[in-house]
């Protein structure tokens, strides 16, 4: 697992010109190592993979980490770094400079005279974009978790129940079935509410009417699932029905359009020019999704901002459009997908069709 992260990381460093770099970011460290321990610092070099952590750590880094040399500084990390860098003749060290603190990196730059300090932000984050056989079945289960939470929670969606107690079973019911916890606090809105993107579950009661958007995802793993859905409690109106159907429509041409080699913008925009075609373009104020990984949002950033990053196999990203009318309500749906070789595939596979509860 970890020898062929490290092999493409090493392609990426020549690529570079890093002669070695320097891994802090606990999500980096963790994915090229297999370390899960809290505290640790990875050195790698095109020929060494070094893992410095403290005497708490070292029988569980030898057992999860077998592809690097463990090493137990006797005295602080920079200075044993510091001590590396001339034992193996290194001019040059790549860090996380989006990650480390700039009291580090004074510290560093003291300790490591003679050494050149050079920012390769990204370029683990690169590499952890595209999901590896063992990630894409870690986050199916996370995601296949995330479905059966809605399996069991939805007969208790209705009138007279409260937000923030269907949030919290919620989250108990990511554990109860195997998660670790939860992706990111469940977002519960109902009723004017569900206008709000981000809504947290509040103490509101659901009523008759209502349209209820729950947005949640279990972690599993070290991975991150995410899902939304929003269904109606009681009858829908008319225009409930025609927002519901235009969301659901973009969502399903995303997840249809979805294929390796479009752009996230592309992506984004098939989601987005529906919307507005329909009237609704500036209700629809967020990306169409994101990359989802060891964090909730990662790359590539699939919105009008991307990047212009070229979906490929190995990818995940979510495909969520919304539609929020203030004072109103709102719709979003959301999916987890797997880009393939032809397409993608849904990591959650919970029914869209609106559902009347
Ligand atoms: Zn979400
Ligand atoms: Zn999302």
């Amino acid at each position: 697992m970890a020898n062929s992260r490290l092999t493409k990381l090493r392609a990426a460093m020549a690529q570079r010109h890093v002669d070695a770099i320097l891994v802090t970011k606990p999500e980096n460290r963790v994915y090229l190592s297999g370390f899960t321990g809290s505290a640790g610092w990875l050195v790698i070099t095109p020929n060494e993979a070094l893992l410095l952590t403290d005497f708490r750590y070292t029988e569980q880094a030898t057992a999860q980490a077998p592809a690097f040399t463990i090493i137990k500084p006797e005295t602080t990390a920079h200075v044993k770094i510091a001590e590396l860098c001339s034992q193996h003749g290194l001019k040059m060290l790549g860090f996380e400079g989006d990650y480390m603190t700039m009291d580090d990196y004074t510290q560093y730059q003291s300790t490591l005279a003679g050494v050149e300090l050079l920012s390769i932000s990204g370029m683990v984050e690169g590499l952890r974009m595209f999901k590896d056989a063992e990630e894409v079945e870690i986050m199916s289960r996370a995601a296949a978790i995330t479905d059966e939470v809605w399996r069991q929670i939805l007969p208790k969606v209705k009138a007279g129940a409260v937000e923030r107690d269907l949030a919290v079973e919620m989250e108990y019911l990511m554990k109860k079935l195997g998660g670790d916890g939860v992706a990111f606090d469940t977002i519960c809105a109902s009723g004017v509410r569900s206008s709000l993107p981000h809504g947290r579950a509040s103490e509101k009661v659901i009523e008759q009417g209502d349209l209820v958007t729950f947005d949640f995802g279990a972690m599993y793993g070290g991975y991150c699932s995410d899902m939304t859905r929003t269904v109606m409690v009681g009858e829908p109106n008319e225009k409930q029905r025609e927002i519901y159907g235009i969301v659901l429509e973009a969502q399903l041409r995303g997840v249809a359009a979805c294929k390796p080699g479009m752009t996230d913008k592309e992506l984004d925009a098939v989601c987005r020019d529906y919307i507005v075609e329909k009237g609704y373009g500036d209700k629809f104020g967020h990306g169409t999704g994101h990359g989802v990984g060891r964090f909730i949002h990662e790359g590539p950033r699939v919105g009008p901002l991307g990047k212009g990053v070229v979906l490929q196999p190995g990818m995940v990203v979510t495909i969520e459009p919304g539609i929020y009318l203030p004072g109103w309500g709102g719709v979003r749906i959301e999916d987890t997908v797997l880009i393939t070789e032809d397409g993608c595939r849904r990591l959650t596979n919970s029914p869209k069709d609106l559902l009347i509860l």
